[in-house]
């Protein structure tokens, strides 16, 4: 975890300038403290895209949200519910995160 983003650690991702950078704004999310709420977002349900620097947290289905684009092998963190997770690319191709126990 590094000091600018709470919901992603990776040693790479600091000096990976090939990632698209997003800006983060709250978005309602009220769960965790102010400080964090950025990093989070409610999940819409099927209908709802995920934008390239989100993934859904399968044990709480809140949506993870970093300030870079999402890459396979990176760790995520919901602080929501405290999971740790690394994010996968799933069966439709999409990324999905696996919880790491
Ligand atoms: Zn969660």
């Amino acid at each position: 975890m590094t000091t600018t983003d709470a919901a992603v650690s990776a040693p790479e991702i600091a000096s990976d300038e090939t990632r698209r950078r997003f800006e983060l704004e709250e978005m309602g999310f009220k769960e965790v403290p102010k400080k964090w709420r950025k990093f989070y977002r409610y999940w819409q349900g099927p209908t709802d895209v995920l934008a390239p620097n989100e993934v859904i947290c399968p044990v709480c289905k809140v949506v993870i949200r970093a300030t870079r684009e999402l890459r396979p092998g990176d760790k995520v963190y919901c602080m929501p519910c405290m999971s740790r997770m690394v994010v996968v690319v799933g069966e439709d191709g999409r990324l999905e995160a696996d919880v790491v126990f």
